[in-house]
């Protein structure tokens, strides 16, 4: 079987070295992949890091596709996809998650007919305002395989009207948690570089466009971050879209009291996890490393997809005031031991490749 895999963004290539793995584990079995970069995420550090360490091939296709609006981007895209798979002529189309690529590749398969398979089906925030949300409906529309992370993914779909290729693999991302957490650990030098003591630091991440693209939603963030770095060292990686936004609306002043740092390379970021005491964002990814490693999150969004952080006492949705950002900090307990694990058992990928090679 030969697959043609999408990736763009930055969480799509952690995603995709659990599943590349698996792929090539198949490999004598006829399995084979090719992979095609959108060229989305194109910095260094938002890229290429990424396949050197966690060992993802070399992408065969690098269309260099990024920026401009999502209707601009997006066309772009699929354009470029269908003369890849036309030239490819896989059995099944790969994608991740919920971005422009990822809607791109699905929608330029299905309609050359060619199967597509979407991990992290099911997935919903039921906010039509986020691009995201408008991508993972449609791309799960189209696709022939539906692989969901949580059971909570799974219903979403069945009340859609969805079931036919729909099933319960659980999160490459606990696959990939399980996988680099001790390496991490062991490897990745990020505490003693940045000098923060585990266990007593925040570490913080902002990128999505409902923050970045608000000034007031932004600026109440970084004033609640700056109020707790006079007492608690904030850890902040800055993704590319929030530095470019935080100097165009003149709020870098309050990024001086934080520990800002470049986007990390993924160990560093899986070490810093494991070590915070409290971890902010509005990463969908980061959400849920939070709580594989039992380390409480206070995520800056209204609504999340990964319900059962919430639900099971790991994660507070407070949004971006700042006095709720600010009290959610100062109440802060440590919730009950999870035993259960919503999210499989970190065989996804496995799964994934046994149920398209059936
Ligand atoms: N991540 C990283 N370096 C950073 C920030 C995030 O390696 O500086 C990783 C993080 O550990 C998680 C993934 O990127 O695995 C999440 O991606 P992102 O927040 O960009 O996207 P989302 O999950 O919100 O779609």
């Amino acid at each position: 079987m030969k697959l043609l895999t999408v990736v763009g963004a930055r969480p799509q290539f952690i995603k995709a070295a659990a599943v590349s793995r698996a792929i090539r584990a198949q490999a004598h079995l006829g399995m084979q992949e090719v992979l095609l970069h959108t060229g989305q995420h194109y910095d260094e550090n938002m890229s290429q890091v990424f396949f050197d360490e966690l060992d993802i091939p070399q992408p065969k296709y690098n269309l260099a596709i990024s920026g401009g609006t999502h209707g601009a981007m997006t066309g772009r895209m699929l354009e470029a996809v269908e003369q890849v798979l036309l030239q490819e002529r896989p059995d099944c189309l790969l994608v991740y998650g919920d971005t422009n690529s990822t809607l791109a590749g699905a929608l330029a398969a299905a309609k050359l007919h060619i199967p597509v398979a979407h991990v992290e089906a099911g997935l919903r925030s039921f906010n039509m305002r986020m691009p995201e949300e408008v991508n993972r409906i449609l791309t799960d529309r189209v696709s022939s395989w539906l692989f969901c992370p949580s059971s909570a993914a799974v219903a979403n779909l069945h009340a859609e009207g969805m079931s036919q290729g729909v099933s319960l693999v659980g999160d490459v991302m606990y696959d990939v948690a399980l996988y680099y957490r001790e390496r991490a650990r062991q490897q990745s030098t990020v505490l003693s570089r940045l000098n923060v003591p585990p266990g007593q630091f925040v570490l913080a991440t902002c990128h999505r466009a409902e923050n970045t693209d608000d000034r007031m939603r932004l600026s109440a963030i970084l004033k609640a971050l700056a109020e707790i770095a006079v007492h608690t060292p904030v850890v902040l990686p800055l993704h590319p879209r929030t530095h470019k936004l935080v100097h165009d609306y003149g709020l870098a002043a309050l990024l001086t009291g934080l520990q800002v740092t470049e986007p990390l390379p993924f160990l560093d970021m899986v070490a810093l996890e494991q070590a915070a005491q409290v971890i902010f964002t509005d990463s969908g990814g980061v959400q849920k490393e939070a709580f594989f490693y039992r380390v409480p999150c206070i995520t800056l969004r209204d609504e999340t997809e990964w319900v059962e952080t919430v639900e099971l006492g790991w994660n507070q949705l407070v949004g971006a005031q700042h006095e709720a950002i600010l009290a959610a900090y100062g109440g802060l307990k440590q919730p009950e031991p999870a035993v259960v694990q919503p999210y499989g058992a970190g065989d996804a990928a496995q799964q994934i490749i046994r149920q398209l090679t059936r």
